[in-house]
């Protein structure tokens, strides 16, 4: 019971930092409705952040598809925040651990936390890489990762939670 208690402790550390590093970078423009972020822990450590752009088309983002081959990246090679993260690690480090931990949200350009479930394809990178320790926003103060668990914090106190 303590495990999983710490466990759901520094899980609640990782979610908090996620957002606010998310709201720190949010700039909401006319081009752009989706806003979704990805970044990456070791232990409760933030080491990398991305975002989406889905205005300019970006050679990594094409690199990715040829490397993982994934036609839909390889025709619309445009940074997913979660495609985008993968390659600026591999940069980075040159491997990417199993036990980091991965959070990606969306926040829409009124601001408001929503579903950021990675697409099909991120799904199939993220997996080929090793990275199953997923956790993805729903709506405001609710995440949810790849056993279904349900996260639900409390983004003003951070102090009570529950798993559903
Ligand atoms: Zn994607």
């Amino acid at each position: 019971m303590f495990i999983l208690n710490l466990k759901i402790l520094i899980l609640m550390k990782i979610l908090q930092k996620a957002l606010k590093l998310s709201y720190d970078r949010f700039k909401p423009n006319p081009f752009q409705r989706r806003y979704h972020y990805a970044i990456a822990f070791d232990g409760n450590k933030p080491i990398c952040l991305s975002q989406n752009n889905p205005i300019k088309i970006n050679a990594k983002a094409l690199r990715m598809g040829e490397r993982f081959n994934l036609p839909k990246y390889k025709e619309f090679p445009f940074n997913h925040a979660e495609s985008h993260l993968v390659s600026k690690l591999l940069d980075r480090y040159n491997s990417i651990h199993s036990n980091w931990t991965l959070v990606v949200l969306r926040i829409n350009r009124k601001g408001l936390v929503m579903m950021s479930k990675p697409c099909e394809n991120c799904d199939k990178i993220l997996k080929a890489v090793g990275l199953t320790e997923v956790y993805w926003s729903v709506k405001d103060n609710v995440f949810m990762n790849n056993d279904q668990d349900t996260i639900v914090i409390d983004s003003k106190k951070f102090s009570q939670y529950s798993v559903v």
